[in-house]
């Protein structure tokens, strides 16, 4: 008979008495009891690393009041949609899918369907929901994900929908249940919410301005996670760079990393995401001087153009970013950088887009995420003049990926004959090259090897490279 991991809710800062978490659980085994199962949920989780952070932390909750995760939306008794706003397609996504479950939910009167993240802490796109899925039980943001299981109380046992969003909050939860995807790596809050104001991006409207979580928190919730066997930790904020400064007593984020650095049994740091006008010297020097720190950067560019960067309210410029780089090389000679750029950003001239171009052959990244600009209402570059018409866009994008494509696989040539440590990661039993993890510059290598090693970091010596990957064999070292 399987369980109910009764892990703590916190629910001092929630609206949820514990009586009512007593009570859901109770009829969530009742139920287990009368069919011989739990009742499932299936999460879709759209968007960035820190969506899928709180679908852990949903799954986490589900977990502990009794609900089992499955695969497959058609067996479920509560679908949940995280979604994203970032870009319209991640927004499109989520309508199409919910167009399926519309039909499952017919079948399945009692399932209950949650829609949160993002999208829904945007007022026109709830009452676009709210019209449009009248069958959506649930809808919660990204501030009230603590209230979910009072929300499945309200559908369960009052039997009325439940809508629960806060637009900021200065709170942050701590000590919420987690349901890990992986034992032997785990995503870590450190920052929530952003103040940058980037003219093209959502972010800091639908998930408040920026708030720190303590040392103390991080440290034991990383030393928590160490005990439990996990090997590798990503660091996560929008900006982690600024991580600290709006606490009680300021604490940077070169003295967090050296402070997670000492942490037995977490052997590589990584983090993400870092913005080019908070990387400090110090930053630097911490990354160079604690071993668990992986040489890896993620510093988006975004434009190369200072006229493009000065409209995106980027607050550096195309040399104050190569100045870092060129630091970044010299203290760390094997750094891995990568990158995200956006092309076509209004008024983006052909001049603009060759600075871009530029950056890219002088950094020589070792990967970039690239995107075309797209407009999300609500921003300041929704409203810009000079639009670029697709057919421009996309021209200038094929040509980004010409210049950088012959960069990356370059960069990856570089690589063969070299020992790297490699996290295994997942294993694929159909493929000669069984095995796949990721080295600590973030390259994925796939390699011959037995499933016992799932977790484990191996030496992998490079055979041979593509674009997107790298091939090799376990060696000893
Ligand atoms: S730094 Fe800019 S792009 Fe990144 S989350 Fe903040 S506003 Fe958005």
């Amino acid at each position: 008979m399987s369980k109910i991991n009764i892990e703590t809710i916190n629910t001092e800062n929630t609206k949820l008495s514990s009586e009512r978490i007593i009570e859901l659980r109770n009829i969530n085994e009742q139920y287990f009891i009368m069919n011989g199962k739990r009742k499932l949920y299936h999460i879709l989780t759209y968007g960035c690393q820190m969506n899928e952070h709180d679908s852990e932390k949903i799954g986490g909750m589900l977990t502990s009041i009794g609900y089992e995760e499955t695969d497959d939306s058609q067996n479920a008794d509560l679908v949940i949609f995280n979604t994203c706003l970032i870009r319209e397609n991640a927004e499109l996504k989520v309508y199409g899918k919910l167009g399926e479950v519309k039909g499952l939910k017919r079948h399945k009167p009692d399932m209950i369907v949650a829609v949160c993240g993002c999208m829904m802490q945007k007022e026109e796109l709830r009452q676009k929901l709210l019209k449009q899925f009248k069958f959506v039980d649930i809808i919660f943001g990204t501030n009230t994900i603590q209230e979910l299981p009072g929300l499945i109380y309200d559908v369960e046992v009052n039997k009325k929908k439940s809508v629960d969003i806060i637009d900021n909050t200065e709170l942050i939860y701590e000590n919420m249940p987690k349901s890990r995807k992986f034992k032997y790596k785990a995503l870590v809050n450190i920052t929530y919410g952003c103040n940058n104001f980037c003219t093209y991006c959502v972010v800091p409207y639908v998930r408040g301005r920026e708030k720190s979580r303590t040392p103390e928190e991080i440290i034991n919730e990383v030393r928590a996670l160490a005990f439990d066997g996990c090997k590798e930790i990503t660091l996560l904020g929008q900006n982690v760079n600024s991580y600290g400064s709006n606490l009680e007593n300021p604490f940077t984020f070169a003295e967090l990393l050296y402070e997670l650095n000492k942490i037995d049994g977490i052997e590589r740091i990584r983090f993400m995401t870092s913005h080019p006008k908070d990387l400090t010297d110090d930053l630097i020097k911490a990354i160079k001087e604690c071993n668990k720190v992986c040489n890896h950067v993620h510093l988006p560019i975004q434009a190369g153009s200072d006229d493009v960067l000065r409209r995106m309210n980027r607050k550096y410029t195309k040399d104050h970013y190569l100045n870092l780089v060129e630091k970044l090389k010299k203290e760390i000679p094997d750094i891995a950088l990568t990158t995200d750029i956006i092309v076509g950003f209004p008024g983006e001239t052909e001049e603009d887009f060759l600075e871009t171009i530029d950056v890219v052959k002088k950094v020589q990244y070792d990967s970039a995420f690239t995107f075309l600009y797209s407009v999300r209402e609500g921003t300041k570059a929704a409203e810009m003049e000079d639009q670029i018409p697709d057919d421009v866009k996309h021209e200038r994008f094929n040509r980004l990926l010409d210049v950088l494509y012959p960069i990356v696989l370059d960069r990856n040539s570089q690589c063969i004959g070299n020992v790297y440590s490699v996290l295994v990661e997942s294993v694929n039993n159909t493929s000669e090259n069984s095995l796949t993890g990721r080295s600590e510059h973030f390259r994925l290598v796939h390699f011959k090897g037995n499933e016992e090693l799932l977790g484990q970091i191996v030496n992998v010596k490079i055979t041979n490279v593509k674009t997107f990957h790298m091939e090799g064999e376990i060696v000893e070292q």
